[in-house]
């Protein structure tokens, strides 16, 4: 793991941009302004902690204004710093043109362990926070959307929708200004488990192609592929669950303290119950502790999938990984030298801005819910099933024959608001993974999928901006 603190996240995305950026024709100007933060707000504000008043400082980074709003998630870590929103805000301005969810990127962080609080102070420094964006108008639903990142849920995001609607009363799509909201203010179902859904989409759809499987030396589908994940957070627990839930065997599960192993296979609900239990997923029964997470990302597996933070993967330790697919759930796991280390050992690296899009593509679902004010599949739901009874009464009367109940039951089915958040969830990985792919084999130069996405992403964001037209 690197121990270089010189290190730029924001200069890495600038390298992974440039090595792109060779790929495409565009003006040298455009490609600049792409790659620049459009807006920038570092901010410190006084919050009274126990007797004392603690300095919080904290950030919300939009880094294209091509499509508004700007969406992006916010984070609460000690580690958190301009150069890692940054990063992180470039990386949703990329993702949201691969997948085609139309808002432009932003990213916000508060330089806080959420550990050390109480509830009651956290509640205060996220409304705090929310009341410092309303004054600069860097949050309202049709400028910049906040949802969950690390270190944060539906809890803040409820937190910062109650004190948005406190400031700005009457406006009526105010439950736009923020997603991952829980469903009684306004969330949609499947927003939780959106990300680590949307990886096991992406890995599936790459999984089933023939020519990617046997330069890899892998059988086809994700049945029986063995599974590392690093991170038991939302992304992490919910990979873990739909790779299993797949037939794939989760051998190990990694935190920042230790990982279990066992190569039977683990269930991410059993080894989460005994952390929620112990405070540690190590010593889970039936399994062996590996001392550190480094070392478990060195492990014997088909498919490694980093779901924590960023920079756990550079130069250093890059040749001792043994996994045939890297699969990118956190944002910035690799470095630009543990990729040349990938492409150089045949590797294949699925990159984060694609990979990890379906939080905010479930997002883009809950805010247009919000436009809305209607929840999905409210007004066909009836109406198909109904239908559907007809059809098969008609058929059953015709043909003189009976379908089985559970047939009849699976052919009535109405969409609710789940299957259709899940369903057009699929749709857009599919989608943005052929996109790439397409694009990677129209291009034989291109020298890895994530540069294979950048210039998609690159693409689509610099004929927005030539369609735009530049102000005069
Ligand atoms: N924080 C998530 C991400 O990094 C989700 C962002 C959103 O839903 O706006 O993609």
């Amino acid at each position: 793991m690197s121990t270089n603190h010189a290190y730029s996240f924001f200069g890495a995305v600038e390298k992974s941009f440039d090595k792109a950026a060779v790929f495409t024709n565009w003006d040298p100007g455009i490609l600049q302004q792409i790659k620049k933060c459009n807006a920038v707000y570092n901010v410190h504000f006084p919050v009274k902690i126990g007797d004392q008043v603690e300095v919080i400082e904290a950030f919300r980074v939009q880094h294209s204004h091509h499509k508004t709003p700007c969406k992006g998630g916010i984070r609460f870590s000690t580690a958190v710093n301009l150069d890692e929103v940054m990063a992180l805000a470039a990386l949703m301005t990329y993702k949201c043109a691969i997948v085609n969810v139309p808002f432009g990127g932003a990213k916000g962080g508060i330089t806080i362990d959420p550990k050390k609080y109480t509830v009651y102070e956290l509640e205060k420094i996220t409304r705090r926070y929310t009341s410092e964006l309303i004054k600069k108008n860097f949050i309202g639903p049709g400028t910049d959307v906040p949802a969950p990142d690390y270190g944060t849920g539906e809890r803040e995001m409820a937190w910062i929708l109650d004190t948005y609607t406190t400031m700005r009363p009457g406006e009526i799509d105010a439950a736009g200004c923020v997603t991952g909201k829980p469903i009684s203010q306004g969330g949609v179902r499947g927003r939780k488990e959106a990300t680590g859904l949307g990886v096991f989409y992406g890995i599936r759809e790459i999984c089933k192609m023939p020519d990617i499987m046997k330069k890899l030396g892998l059988k086809e589908g994700i049945a029986g592929k063995t599974v590392i994940v690093q991170g038991l957070g939302n992304v992490g627990y919910h990979a873990a669950k739909f790779f299993r839930e797949a037939g794939a065997k989760v051998v190990c599960l990694a935190e920042h303290d230790g990982a279990v192993y066992n190569d039977a296979g683990l269930n991410e609900e059993e080894v989460f119950q005994h952390k929620k239990r112990t405070g540690s997923i190590l010593n889970f029964p039936g399994s062996k502790n590996i001392a550190s997470s480094a070392e478990a990302l060195e492990l014997e597996c088909d498919i490694l999938i980093p779901a924590a933070l960023e920079n756990v993967i550079d130069g250093t330790n890059a040749p001792n990984i043994k996994a045939k697919i890297i699969a990118e759930a956190a944002n910035g796991p690799l470095t630009p030298e543990a990729d040349e280390v990938f492409i150089e050992r045949g590797i294949l690296v699925v990159p984060d801005m694609y990979l990890n899009a379906g939080g905010v593509t479930v997002s883009y679902f809950e805010w247009l819910k919000n436009l809305s004010h209607v929840r999905y599949g409210r007004m066909e739901k009836r109406f198909t099933e109904n239908l559907n009874a007809h059809i098969i009464g008609q058929l059953e009367e015709l043909t003189s024959k009976k379908v089985s109940i559970k047939e009849k039951e699976f052919i009535m089915h109405g969409a609710d608001e789940i299957d259709l958040v899940y369903s057009g969830l699929e749709e857009t990985m599919i989608t943005a993974t052929n996109e790439i792919m397409d694009c990677w084999k129209a291009n034989p130069n291109i020298p890895d999928m994530r540069t294979a996405a950048y210039v998609v992403a690159i693409n689509k964001v610099a004929t927005s901006y030539a369609e735009l037209g530049i102000f005069p």
